[in-house]
């Protein structure tokens, strides 16, 4: 599992020319009849880049020598630079990733046994501003192209050396989920292009059963993601109710929960066998009750979900704390009662702050002292009302 150093040192697109990672099969082809080449080019390239992961047109030994020496002058195979690797005592990996215009994002690597799920970024910073998270301190600073989001699981895969790409079974990079930094459905264009790349089977493959796009309930993309890509949907609930959710997430303001639960019912190929996952951060005193709980069963109980209970990552100058254990266990069993699935995350690569929800990159803090005391005031009538329902239980 050491880091893969027999490997060349990897173009980065920092001169004029044209990166080929993160160019749909289309484009690619189009690009290379540009440069008077016929189509079986793109075929090729596509399985040198995406299945051997070569990223040196002279290992591409199937052109011919005049064709790699011209390419070289015109085209790169280039992955973000990495600015920093760091690997948790629980072998969780973080890496920060610096692209060509010096903005960064992180990636994470959260191994199982013998799989593993790659955690990939799809902006710098975010847009929203859930008060429990640490990206939601960040402002958006730009979207992450098709490349940079390729580009980070294909770095993922050179740091564990796993190219060519290796059977299902033969994988540890087996799965992906867009849970990074940023809100992958307000950059659907550049998320859907990457992973149409991520998902082709003659090249990354992997396939869309083994992908999870985690949105904040943005619903007029939810049904898009469903039809045009079909990869496993997750939502970060956090609160069976608009006041409360309202307050921890303001995007709840403009798709309240009605929309957002309509959402889920209509998602493409939502069943049994597939079910929606609903991401729920236990925060002390703000929605872990057991009213909260059963609050939630009445929310989902016409959609086939599932639900994750993340215990809160802390991050600095955070106002929450984490539910207590005794108080997430009561409330992981009223909805285990109810016959939900809903296990506790155990929280991975804390000692990094490469958990859910920590990361954060070097761009400037919102200075918003009057919002967080907007947002307390708010938070305390919120938590008044569910200690009153309650205490009328
Ligand atoms: N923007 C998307 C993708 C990010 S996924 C979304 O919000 O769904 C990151 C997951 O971690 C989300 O479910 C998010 O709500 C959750 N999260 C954010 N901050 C957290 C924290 N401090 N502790 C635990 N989970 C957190
Ligand atoms: Fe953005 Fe998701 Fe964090 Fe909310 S939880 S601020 S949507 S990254």
């Amino acid at each position: 599992m050491a880091p893969d150093s027999a490997r060349p040192e990897t173009a980065h697109a920092t001169d004029s020319r044209t990166n080929l990672v993160g160019l749909s099969r289309e484009a690619l082809a189009a690009t290379m009849a540009k440069f008077g080449e016929k189509p079986f080019r793109a075929k090729q390239l596509w399985h040198w880049i995406y299945h051997r992961g070569a990223t040196d047109f002279a290992d591409m030994t199937d052109l011919s020598k005049a064709l790699r020496t011209k390419m070289v002058d015109h085209f790169v195979v280039a992955r973000p630079k990495i600015a920093r690797e760091q690997t948790s005592t629980d072998s969780t990996r973080k890496w920060l990733m610096e692209f060509d215009d010096g903005q960064k994002a992180e990636t994470v690597f959260i191994p199982d046994d013998d799989r593993g799920a790659v955690c990939v970024s799809s902006q710098v910073g975010c847009t929203l501003t859930c008060r429990f998270c640490h990206t939601g301190t960040q402002r958006l600073v730009r979207n992450l192209t098709p490349a940079e989001i390729v580009g980070q699981f294909m770095v993922a895969r050179d740091s564990y050396g796993e190219w060519p790409t290796p059977t299902d079974e033969g994988r540890l990079l087996s799965n992906i989920v867009m849970m990074g930094m940023g809100e992958p459905l307000y950059n659907f264009e550049n998320v859907a292009t990457a992973l149409k790349i991520i998902m082709d089977g003659e090249g990354i493959a992997v396939g869309k059963r083994r992908i999870t796009l985690s949105t904040s309930g943005v619903v007029p993309e939810i049904h898009r993601c469903g039809a045009e890509l079909g990869v496993n949907l997750a939502i970060s609930l956090h609160a069976p109710d608009d006041d409360t959710r309202s307050v921890i997430m303001p995007i709840n303001k403009k798709y309240p929960l009605k929309e957002l639960m309509q959402a889920c019912r209509d998602y493409p190929g939502a069943s049994n066998a597939r079910r929606i996952t609903f991401e729920y951060v236990m925060l002390k005193g703000m929605n872990d009750t057991p009213a909260h709980a059963r609050a939630l069963i009445k929310l989902t109980k016409d959609i086939p979900c599932k639900f994750n209970l993340i215990p809160f990552n802390p991050w600095p100058g955070t106002p929450y704390e984490c539910s207590d254990a005794a108080t997430v266990e009561t409330f992981a069993q009223v909805l285990w009662d109810a016959g939900f699935s809903a296990p506790v995350r155990t929280p991975r690569g804390r000692d990094i702050l490469a958990a859910c929800g920590q990361l954060k990159t070097d761009s400037e803090r919102l200075s918003a002292k009057e919002q967080r005391l907007k947002d307390a005031a708010e938070a305390e009538a919120a938590k008044q009302m569910w200690a009153e329902k309650e205490a009328g239980i």
